[in-house]
């Protein structure tokens, strides 16, 4: 035990150090008050009845009401199926039948990692069928059921590519640097999450949706003039051929540097010119602060810090027995009960399925957190585009049509917002543009609807 004594301490001061510097950075750089300066007769509140006829409302609370089972039902099903597989022997066993016939190591990662995450996928491809058909009765996906198939397959592979890669990585560390692989763990974290943003737009958005330049006209020039005017340099606004999958409508930015690029839905495209020049003023926004590249910073320091920690739990021999692995036979000590040499404890394959349960509770864990900033950020990229397009009434008029068409939630819980709002509700909006409005003296009539 004192071998690993030294190391453990120092990935713990790792860990924190790691942790605190995430905290600092979104304590300092989140937009706690996005919509900065004094508003005549104090800040609107929140109202759908405001702005949405009755009509609108009870279709949003239905929707919810037909969602929100298979979401939660979802959510706790594949928590529970990874939970058991990781802290109870079942796991291993599991991976051990399923590498039976795999004498070298490498594959047997390989074989582990694929027939993991493909059980999890079968474990919640009910609940995503289930809120598919909810999708379909409310006229929001239009996708045939082969389609609908084909892109989880799709985003299985993904799956397999990324988890393969980065648990190659990590258990030839784990072999190699018993004791101190957590160091080469945390900065290949880091380059990997940093690496990962950065080709996502070119490597992985391509799998699922087709983009074409906006074609050349009126809209076009008037778009990459409005971007021009902000001092956000955009060569290029995308379409992406959402139609084929939705009928909702979203625009994002994703990438940065090279590869960042605004990407409108297609969807998007039939809406009134202020309308998409009030979501475009959003989305430059997010460019100017470059919102991705900070978030991507921030992801990897914070993937940094969580491999740490997970070292100092795969080193904890209480946690690999309740996860069915000898923890002895680690690379230095051989006659471990592992089957092979410098195979055991936590470089065992075997230990897979309890990485991945600790991944799957740590991104869980993070998610109210990134909720919680993403909200403000969004209210930022908001104010960005209120105060671009100076247009408020536009604005409002462009969040009806946002939370009408896509049946968002107008008044989410506490737990909703925690689980899984990113961004403010509609209506959150709506008052917020009611502030700016009442900042810059300007009447904000309801919407015509
Ligand atoms: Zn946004």
């Amino acid at each position: 035990m004192s071998r690993t004594r030294r190391p453990r301490i120092a990935a713990g001061v790792a860990s924190a150090v790691l942790f605190a510097a995430v905290a600092a950075v979104l304590a300092l750089t989140t937009p706690w008050n996005p919509l900065p300066g004094h508003v005549p007769g104090g800040h609107v509140e929140a109202d759908p009845a405001l702005d949405f006829s009755t009509a609108e409302i009870a279709r949003s609370k239905a929707f919810d009401s037909a969602v929100n089972p298979p979401a939660y039902a979802g959510l706790l099903v594949g928590l529970a199926v990874i939970l058991v597989l990781g802290l109870t022997p079942l796991g291993a066993r599991f991976i051990g039948w399923a590498t039976a016939r795999t004498r070298r190591r490498p594959l047997r990662i390989v074989v582990a990692v694929l027939a993991l995450t493909t059980l999890l996928r079968l474990a919640g491809l009910p609940f995503d069928l289930w809120s598919e058909s909810v999708l379909h009765r409310y006229g929001l996906s239009t996708q045939s059921r082969p389609a609908w198939l084909l892109d989880q397959l799709k985003s299985l592979g993904v799956t397999w590519v990324v988890y393969t890669i980065a648990l190659l990585l990590l258990y030839a560390l784990v072999r190699r640097f018993p004791r101190y692989w957590w160091t080469g763990a945390a900065a290949g974290g880091f380059v990997l999450v940093v690496l990962m943003s950065f080709i996502y737009p070119i490597a992985v958005e391509p799998v699922f949706n087709k983009f074409h330049s906006l074609e050349r006209g009126q809209l076009r020039s008037d778009l990459l003039a409005m971007a021009k005017r902000d001092g956000v340099p955009v060569k290029d606004v995308l379409v992406a051929d959402a139609s084929r999958r939705t009928t909702s409508l979203n625009a994002y930015v994703s990438g940065f540097g090279s590869t960042r690029r605004i990407v409108l839905y297609d969807t998007l495209l039939k809406s009134p010119r202020p309308q998409i020049e009030s979501i475009v003023g959003h989305e430059l926004g997010h460019a100017k602060r470059d919102d991705v590249l900070w978030g991507t910073l921030v992801g990897g320091l914070g993937i940094a810090g969580a491999l740490c920690l997970l070292y100092l739990l795969m080193t904890s021999p209480r946690l690999l027995r309740r996860a069915g692995v000898d923890p002895g036979g680690t690379p230095e000590e051989p006659g471990g009960a592992s089957q092979e040499p410098g195979g055991g404890g936590a470089a065992d394959p075997r230990t897979i399925a309890l990485v991945l349960a600790l991944v799957t509770l740590g991104t869980q864990i993070a998610a109210p957190v990134q909720n919680l900033v993403s909200r403000r950020v969004e209210a930022r990229a908001d104010a960005h585009a209120l105060n671009l397009t100076r247009d408020p009434s536009t604005f409002v008029s462009m969040q009806h049509a946002l939370s009408v068409r896509n049946i968002s939630d107008l008044s989410p819980d506490a737990v909703e917002y925690v689980l899984w709002m990113s961004h403010p509700s509609g209506p959150d909006r709506i008052a917020m543009a009611r502030d700016w409005a009442r900042m810059h003296h300007v009447q904000v009539p309801p919407p015509r609807r």
